[in-house]
């Protein structure tokens, strides 16, 4: 979903540090044209794919799955290309010495760094444009709303870059304008970092929710039974937000999310395929879903999974280092290798162990999280008897307070419109049901889980002490490391 062509191009621009000082006065007039020159082949490579497979599903109607798998590849090697000839502009042509020294833009901040990279922003625009004919001619909706206009399309583009851009631009902008200027001692203080992290992390969690109204058309679900059972489902759980967005997406993607962790700043989105191929309560059982994240504070928990997972991570690269202190003299390191070697073997078993952490680690601990979410999705709907065991009736209006003691009591009728609205999901969205899902599990299991659980009187308590287990071991695990990270930096 990140834009990652756009993050290769940022570090380009402002991670390596490009050579400093201008460029003879001369000289500017051909940098300019070097910089014109490069852009114009990325604008030939694109408008040329476009036209080339515009051309080819005219005349060949029957081999539109190989051109459009041509064309997916063709769009990889085209960003690789932009971020080749991008480099080139900066570090070879030296365009952000022209903007920066000669042109004088050192020193103003965001705008030096607008013109910097302003090169890669028209090669960008100039790329989306070749696909904007490719996929009208494909009939690809792989962007949302595409197959409109030209510019419509340009602009949703845009809007998604950027929202999920922002958070990072933001960061980078706020380390080095604001905190940099205002406590020039901050780079050298020992708790500088993992105070960065701590702070930029949840200035990003707070405003998530303005990157995700910049970055996808949304409004707000018109008032009617749907949104009244909604609000229903939330006062019941106690949870509070700011309002229901439909996520519009032409109808191309069925999903829901949650975003922000203040109760007063906070949406839900559903798209609009979600909506078109629900029924009311399989809707209500999705929201629950999302809802039970909040309720079970997960993002909370993975910030303090991520934190105390960094000075583990950091107690584990301490304790490499002297395993390779006491273990370089018995290797026999021949000359020409040199120290790099011994550092790059030491980086390469730093990166596995925290492959295999996150892999592992995060990926259990994710799953754990989406069937505790699974299970209050199932719990905010209901077969609507009064009998069943015995449960409120989620419909019943006005809702009394009082209820509350009651609690969000599980039946079947709510494990199996939450199994249901699972299996509208991976219908729409052409997912094989046991296709294996890192952070989610697979569908197949999901339903199979919730059925566990239909089966099994106990079930739910038994699952619900299980995980509440495995958090308090986590954060023994993560406090004690943060604890002995710390330890080690001050002592
Ligand atoms: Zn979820
Ligand atoms: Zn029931």
């Amino acid at each position: 979903m990140l834009p990652v062509t756009f993050l290769v191009a940022l570090l380009l621009a402002f991670g390596i540090d490009p050579p400093r000082g201008g460029i003879p006065a001369s000289d500017i007039g051909f940098r300019v044209l070097e910089t014109i020159g490069g852009i114009g082949l990325i604008a030939v490579c694109s408008l040329g794919l476009g036209i080339w497979v515009t051309a080819r599903v005219s005349t060949d109607r029957q081999s539109a799955s190989r051109v459009r798998r041509r064309y997916l590849l063709a769009t990889r090697l085209l960003a690789l290309l932009s971020l080749i000839v991008y480099g080139w502009i900066i570090h070879s042509v030296g365009w952000s010495r022209v903007v920066q020294a000669n042109w004088g833009f050192d020193g103003l901040g965001v705008l030096g760094d607008a013109m910097v990279f302003l090169p890669f922003l028209v090669i960008q625009g100039l790329i989306w444009c070749g696909q904007f004919f490719a996929e009208q001619a494909l009939e690809i909706r792989i962007h949302a709303g595409s197959g409109g206009r030209l510019g419509r399309y340009l602009i949703l583009r845009s809007r998604q870059t950027l929202g999920l851009l922002m958070p990072v631009v933001l960061t980078f902008v706020v380390r080095r304008d604001l905190l940099r200027p205002l406590w020039p001692g901050w780079d050298a203080s020992p708790m500088a970092e993992p105070m960065e992290i701590v702070l930029l992390g949840s200035m990003i969690l707070i405003a998530a929710p303005i990157f995700i109204r910049i970055a996808w058309p949304t409004r707000s679900l018109p008032d009617g039974s749907l949104r009244r059972r909604l609000e229903r489902v939330a006062r019941r759980a106690g949870f509070r937000f700011t309002d229901v967005l439909i996520w519009d997406t032409g109808g191309c993607v069925l999903n829901a999310c949650v975003t922000g962790i203040l109760p007063g700043f906070r949406y839900v989105l559903l798209t609009d395929a979600l909506l078109e191929s629900m029924s009311p309560v399989e809707v209500a059982a999705v929201f629950g879903h999302e809802i039970g994240h909040i309720a079970h504070r997960h993002l909370l928990s993975f910030g303090f999974f991520f934190a105390g997972s960094l000075a583990l991570l950091s107690l584990i690269g301490d304790g490499l280092d002297r395993a390779f202190l006491w273990a370089g003299p018995l290797v026999l390191v021949p000359d020409w290798m040199g120290p790099e070697v011994v550092d790059l073997a030491r980086e390469s078993v730093v990166l596995a162990i925290l492959g295999v952490y996150f892999w592992f680690v995060f990926g259990y601990l994710s799953r754990r999280f989406e069937r505790q979410a699974d299970v209050f999705g199932s719990r905010v709907v209901s077969c609507e008897a009064g009998d069943c065991p015995p449960h409120l009736d989620p419909d019943r209006e006005p809702w009394d307070p009082s209820d509350a003691r009651a609690g969000l009591p599980l039946c079947r009728g709510g494990l199996r419109t939450f199994a249901q609205a699972l299996a509208i999901v991976a219908q729409f969205n052409g997912i094989d049901f046991d296709r294996p899902s890192w952070r989610h599990g697979s569908i197949a299991y999901r339903i199979r889980f919730l059925e566990q659980l239909e089966r099994e009187p106990g079930g739910e308590r038994r699952f619900e002490r299980e995980v509440l287990g495995l958090r308090i071991l986590l954060a023994i695990v993560m406090v004690s490391a943060i604890g002995a990270a710390a330890w080690r930096q001050f002592i």
